[in-house]
Order: structure tokens, then sequence, then C-alpha cells
């Protein structure tokens, strides 16, 4: 079974899987976190299967953090965030649970703590449209 059969992210890609996609092109994606941190919790991904930042070509690597900025830019006008974080996780002992590249982009606010990521329920399918529409509208590229 190749990693495009068998991981969440390459099925989102290949729109075998639901998303609530925010922004892609040809080489990257940018979708809401199933179990969000916050409500507009979004990853982006690279479009190409890569496990970790030790696997992922220099010059996918410099577009995927392009869309990164692009995203916190549109998360923090859509949730009114007063910070954002930006997580990325590389191997088991990291934290990383899903084997294909991803960077957290999480809108923070004054004085709240964060739970911790295993923490999390999923929230609706619903929910996410809602928040993703929210963005989509505040995303320039
Ligand atoms: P990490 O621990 O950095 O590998 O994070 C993996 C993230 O992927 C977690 O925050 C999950 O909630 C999220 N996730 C897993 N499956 C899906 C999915 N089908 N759609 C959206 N997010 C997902
Ligand atoms: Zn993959």
């Amino acid at each position: 079974m190749t990693p495009e059969d068998s991981c969440i992210f390459c099925r989102i890609v290949q729109r075998k899987a639901p998303a609530s996609i925010i922004y892609e092109d040809e080489k990257a994606m940018v979708f809401l976190d199933i179990r969000p941190l916050n409500q507009e919790h979004a990853l982006v991904i690279p479009k190409e299967h890569y496990e970790t930042i030790f696997d992922i070509p220099e010059d996918v690597n410099a577009h995927l953090h392009r869309i990164v900025k692009k995203t916190a830019v549109a998360l923090r006008a859509a949730a009114a965030a007063d910070g954002i974080t930006i997580i990325q996780q590389n191997g088991r002992a990291a934290g990383q649970e899903v084997f294909h590249l991803h960077v957290h982009v999480v809108p923070r606010y004054e004085g709240q703590k964060l739970p911790h990521f295993r923490d999390i329920p999923n929230v609706s399918r619903e929910q996410l449209e809602q928040a993703a529409e929210k963005i989509r509208q505040h995303f320039k590229i």
C-alpha cells in the first residue's frame, strides 16, 4: 500500500476524505484540524507526501512556510486572535501522530491556556465549515 492510499492527509489532498479546506495551490493545502486547540486551528501541508522536515525538499518547504505566514495573517483577522502559535512536530518523540508533514497554525488569546492535543474531542463538520468560511474571506494570496 502506498502512502497515498493509507495516509489520511494524502486522502484529503485526493478528495477521498472530507476536510474543511481554506486554501490550496499546486504544492500546498490548508484545512482545519478536526480536533482543534482553538476553533480556527489550521494545518498547512505539502500536497506531496513527506513524513517530516528531514524529508521535504528546500523549495517545497520554503513555499509551505510562505503559505504558513498567509494562514497566520488570515487566522489573526478571522479569529480576532491576540497571537498565533505555530507548531510542527517531527517524529513520534516530538508528538507527531500523522506522518505527513504538517504545520499547525493556532489562534491564541490573552490569558488562555491551551489543552493538550490528546484531550481534545473531534468537532462537527458543520462547525469546521463555518470557521473555514470565515477564514477563506480573510485569506489573501
Ligand atoms: P500531530 O500530533 O502534529 O501529528 O498532529 C496531527 C493533527 O492532525 C492532530 O491535531 C489531529 O487532530 C489532526 N487530524 C488527524 N486527522 C485529521 C483529519 N482527518 N482532518 C483534520 N485534522 C486531522
Ligand atoms: Zn500523506
